[in-house]
């Protein structure tokens, strides 16, 4: 449901506009029909009786941010027990890309919780080997590049991020990234220093969430600027509430991937003021969509155009974020010049 009108020019804007995403879990791209498809494939029973009921059970409320996250993380980790085979991680994959061919996003930095399936016995093979012959099957299909982050559940126990670390390396070359997601209360950056440097030590480029309204998020931030040394962290928005951050981000030229998605429960695209606030502090802030299949807002290209309505983006501060996330993704120097050439001239051609 687009609840917030968007003109048609607005829309065609953003329908053209060249885009990159990075800020998204690949697990979470799964929509309920393609839950539906890939359960029955593995013959896995669903306890909703069809998709309609799944839905309506996804638009759940909470009366907070830390609440509302327990909630969705645990429907999250329930439907991607679909997910068993090395076929399943590549179908989820190459529906994404396609998705995003459909949408202009040229560029996709995908997630994936490693912790997530392997404690269910799913091997790290299977994992590794449908997401790359996914990302194969998109470039060649699509023309979609991608690069794949390993996040850390942080509310898992402690040894097995070093030992999801560890079972990762035979597939180091396929990884750019390292990441930190899940549940954050009680579970701060401070406790994954020991993963985080030897993840550093291995050449991983490093990031970490830092969720939105969480207790102790200013804190966090601080952690994961000082301990863990990241290059650029997940949502952050909460770092404007304190100069000291701001300084401190900006100077390091940090990325934050802020995500403007929007639930069932929610009026409006979400942090749009917050975003803006960002912007105007000289934050090198992007939009990204997270978990695009169990979000209203969806997927980029869908949410951009409320996005840009809801918090009064123009066409060129639109085009500046994705400039922002282009240049905050890792990849080789001139793939990255060739995305921004091609973002200005984009720019430049719509005169705005
Ligand atoms: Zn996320």
């Amino acid at each position: 449901m687009d609840f917030t009108p968007v003109d048609p020019r607005t829309r065609e804007f953003v329908a053209g506009l060249p885009k990159a995403e990075l800020h998204l879990h690949i697990e979470g791209t799964l929509t309920p029909e393609l839950r539906w498809t890939l359960a029955a494939r593995n013959g896995i029973a669903q306890r909703h009786p069809d998709i309609q009921s799944l839905k309506a059970a996804m638009a759940f409320e909470a009366p907070d941010a830390p609440s509302y996250l327990t909630k969705f993380l645990a429907a999250y980790y329930e439907g991607i027990e679909v997910l068993r085979t090395a076929e399943d991680f590549r179908d989820i994959t190459v529906a994404y890309l396609a998705r995003c061919k459909e949408e202009n996003v040229l560029y996709a930095e995908l997630s994936f919780d490693p912790q997530a399936h392997t404690t269910r016995g799913v091997a790290i093979d299977a994992v590794m080997e449908g997401l790359a012959e996914g990302r194969r099957i998109g470039r060649a299909t699509h023309g979609i590049e991608t690069n794949l982050i390993l996040c850390i559940n942080r509310d898992r126990p402690i040894d097995t991020a070093m030992d999801a670390l560890v079972a990762a390396r035979p597939f180091r070359d396929e990884i750019v990234g390292f990441g930190l997601d899940s549940d954050e209360l009680n579970n701060p950056p401070i406790k994954f220093r020991e993963v985080y440097d030897r993840a550093r030590s291995e050449g991983y480029r490093l990031t970490a969430h830092c969720d939105v309204d969480q207790p102790a998020t200013r804190e966090n931030i601080r952690q994961c600027l000082d301990i863990l040394r990241v290059e650029r962290i997940d949502h952050g928005i909460n770092a404007i509430e304190e100069p000291s951050l701001v300084d401190d981000i900006r100077a390091r030229g940090i990325t934050l991937t802020a995500c403007p998605t929007w639930r069932p429960i929610d009026r409006a695209p979400r942090r749009v003021d917050r975003i803006r606030v960002m912007r105007e502090l000289g934050l090198k802030v992007t939009l990204n969509s997270d978990d695009p299949g169990l979000f209203s807002s969806g997927t980029l290209g869908r949410m951009l155009p409320a996005v840009a309505v809801a918090g009064d983006f123009s066409d060129r501060e639109m085009g500046e974020f994705m400039i922002n996330a282009f240049e905050g993704a890792w990849i080789d120097r001139e793939l990255r010049d060739a995305f921004v050439a091609r973002t200005r001239d984009y720019l430049a051609r719509a005169a705005v």
